[in-house]
């Protein structure tokens, strides 16, 4: 079956749609990617109207939650998907809502804040490594190395506490740390593991507003933190970071995504339709048993019978 056939019948929608949607925010290609050409407030509105999106994103979650099954069930391939994003641009509530299907069993998140004594002490891959997904998992990085050419790019002196020998720590840095990743992901993808990474891209108007409601309504004054008004000083040395770390790490085996995010109802649908589609790549099947197998579940089901 085609990669999205399944979710697009089940809505009565050309599947080409689908796929264009996706093809409209996905880099395999760093050559000529600017962030400029994705607007944060795209909504495809050309392709589906709201209650087609609402329809499909149901779907997508039921889809999904049968495609992980299969995944667990085949144990072969593993599934990375990396979240990026600037403050409030909705990484927690995308999660939330994408994997809201799935059981939780088959899917491991890691959430990676402000690295501790131990982190700093190794090479910074490896407090991401030793979390990956084992076959048949789905893995969920909320944030990740990515950091170490984000955050740590746009406040260098964080360089400080990881002790790197001065020599190593050089101008080329940036580019090393970048081809690093690069080839890190290249290896995952020989490994079985496939790696689909989501910017959410959120307007710095958007985050504004998000914020204002953070601080203005009871319920959501535990999200905010003024470390995160500190960072929004920084917004055009992060877009710039951002932009260069999916220009030199987008590829055909680990794509970047880069999710319009000012609507969140929007990011949930092309996030979760991106999931389905890699994993439909797949073409996951649940495994066969040998004619002895068949003969031992034969022997079982006699045993079983025989007793009532
Ligand atoms: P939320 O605010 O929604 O709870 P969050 O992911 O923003 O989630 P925080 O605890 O607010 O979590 O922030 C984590 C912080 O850790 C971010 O500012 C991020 O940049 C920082 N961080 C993550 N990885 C690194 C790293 N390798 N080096 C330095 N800082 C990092
Ligand atoms: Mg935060």
């Amino acid at each position: 079956m085609h990669p999205l056939a399944d979710v697009a019948e089940s809505l009565n929608l050309p599947r080409r749609q689908l796929r264009r949607m996706l093809d409209g925010c996905r880099i395999t290609d760093g050559k000529n990617f600017a962030l400029k050409d994705h607007d944060p407030a795209d909504t495809a509105g050309h392709l589906f109207d709201h209650p087609q999106a609402d329809a499909l994103l149901a779907a997508s979650v039921q889809r999904l939650s049968t495609l992980q099954e299969l995944l667990y069930a085949q144990d072969r391939w593993s599934l990375l998907c990396i979240f990026q994003a600037m403050d409030a641009a909705g990484k927690d509530g995308t999660i939330k809502h994408v994997m809201s299907g799935v059981n939780p069993q088959g899917v491991q998140v890691s959430s990676f804040k402000v690295p501790g004594p131990e982190d700093l002490a190794h090479d910074f891959l490896w407090r991401c490594t030793r979390v990956l997904p084992e076959r048949g998992r789905i893995g969920i990085f909320n944030r990740s190395y990515y950091e170490e050419v984000l955050v740590v790019r746009v406040h260098p002196e964080l360089l400080e506490r990881q002790r790197l020998p001065p020599e190593l720590a050089g101008k080329k840095l940036w580019d090393h740390r970048l081809e690093a990743i690069a080839d890190f992901e290249g290896y995952l993808a020989r490994q079985g593991t496939i790696v689909l990474k989501f910017f959410l891209n959120i307007s710095k108007e958007e985050q504004r507003k998000r914020f204002l409601a953070r601080l203005e309504q009871p319920n959501k004054n535990w999200k905010f933190s003024p470390a995160d008004i500190r960072e929004r000083a920084f917004w055009g040395d992060y877009q710039t970071a951002f932009e260069q770390a999916i220009a030199a790490t987008g590829a055909p085996h680990a794509p970047w995504f880069v999710v319009p995010a000012d609507h969140k109802w929007f990011a949930h649908l092309v996030v979760g339709v991106a999931i389905i589609e890699a994993l439909e790549t797949l073409d996951l099947k649940y495994p066969e048993l040998a004619a002895e197998e068949h003969a031992k579940l034969q022997e079982a089901r006699q045993q079983l019978e025989s007793e009532a």
